[in-house]
């Protein structure tokens, strides 16, 4: 007779865990983490972009939602707004046109997380992260089989791409080369979206990119985070950057932290920030020494490509943190000075200038 693998494996995990707890030492089982008393109040922190989802999420708590489900409800009202290009629904498409979202949220009470990346036809790719983690024992999906997932859970496919973002890719595609197919009209430079975009986002020294991270701690304590975005404008397809991946684009324990990131993808993928943030927190750091910590090991760690530091040493991208700590204190933190963060609390929602490790030139 042979043992079914789910009794096998069921049978040795047991054994496993009852051999470890016989040669733990004494004193090495972790401690419950601390829960801070019910009447500390709720925090909300999210990225500059968060005014409107702060507003929403914390309509939510005070309704008595969970905090996952408050922090979903707050960003999606960015993830529907065609007016965030950075985000959701009118977001910037990827090079051919096409919108790829990427979004994860995590659980500090379970220390359960899901994930999505390069999600096409889903406006608000948070949820689908959110039932990843909750209707499967998996915490990634991506591409085909991300949106095979959403379509099994009644999400339609619909078009991200607007009139707008049509419009704007458009224009990109046909001034990339003079030496393609593809010819600008002369009039497209004239089109007031088109303008908006270039005015917005065509000087800036930072290839255009934007996303939406939104940490809650409940008034009991729990700590859940959520990111999501439409990634670096015009990316390659299948370009994935930090958002959804955990422990990059967030990270959330109970007991200790959440974290979570905009910015520069590639620079925060290669150090794991947002938990670099929430394991500086673990340490005893403040919230905004933490996320200041994490950003110059960025900083410090982008040395080997020229082209990502300027004269002075200094990287040539951004990367901003937004952070909550179990006792609920807040902060929000970027390499570059100019960026904000917003918090919310029972008091109301405010947005506030992130701490910056240099001040950008006049
Ligand atoms: N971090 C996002 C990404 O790399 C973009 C951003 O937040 O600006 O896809």
């Amino acid at each position: 007779m042979t043992d079914s693998p789910l009794t096998r494996r069921a049978l040795i995990g047991t054994a496993a865990l009852a051999g470890a707890a016989a040669v733990l030492p004494e004193g090495l089982a972790a401690p419950a983490p601390p829960r801070p008393a019910a009447t500390d109040g709720f925090r909300i922190v999210t990225s500059g972009n968060g005014l409107e989802a702060a507003k929403a999420a914390r309509e939510a708590l005070l309704a008595g939602t969970d905090p996952l489900d408050a922090a979903i409800a707050g960003v999606n009202v960015v993830e529907l707004d065609p007016a965030d290009l950075t985000v959701g629904y009118g977001g910037i498409p990827n090079e051919e046109g096409v919108v790829e979202l990427d979004a994860a949220v995590m659980d500090g009470r379970t220390m359960k997380a899901g994930a999505v990346a390069a999600l096409t036809g889903v406006k608000t790719p948070s949820k689908v992260a959110k039932l990843v983690m909750e209707r499967t024992d998996r915490v990634f999906l991506v591409g085909a089989g991300a949106r095979r997932f959403a379509t099994a859970h009644g999400f339609p496919d619909e078009e991200l791409l607007t009139e707008k973002t049509r419009k704007i890719w458009l224009y990109w595609k046909n001034r990339l080369s003079d030496l393609d197919d593809w010819i600008e009209a002369a009039k497209d430079a004239e089109d007031p979206d088109v303008k908006e975009f270039v005015r917005k986002y065509g000087k800036g020294i930072f290839r255009p990119q934007g996303t939406i991270h939104m940490s809650v701690r409940s008034a009991s304590g729990d700590l859940v985070g959520v990111t999501t975005t439409s990634g670096l404008f015009f990316k390659i397809p299948g370009r994935v950057g930090d958002s959804p991946v955990i422990g990059a684009g967030l990270y959330s324990e109970n007991g200790v932290g959440s974290a979570g990131s905009t910015g520069r993808g590639e620079a925060n993928l290669l150090t794991c920030g947002s938990h670099t943030v929430v394991e500086h927190l673990r340490d005893g750091l403040a919230p905004e020494e933490a996320c200041l910590k994490a950003l110059r090991r960025i900083a410090e760690k982008t040395h080997h490509v020229p082209r990502h530091r300027d004269a002075k040493g200094r990287p040539t991208f951004n990367v901003q943190f937004y952070c909550v700590d179990a006792a609920g204190r807040t902060a929000g933190a970027a390499i570059w000075s100019g960026s904000k963060y917003v918090v919310g609390d029972a008091a109301g929602v405010r947005t506030l200038d992130c701490a910056y490790l240099h001040e950008r030139d006049a």
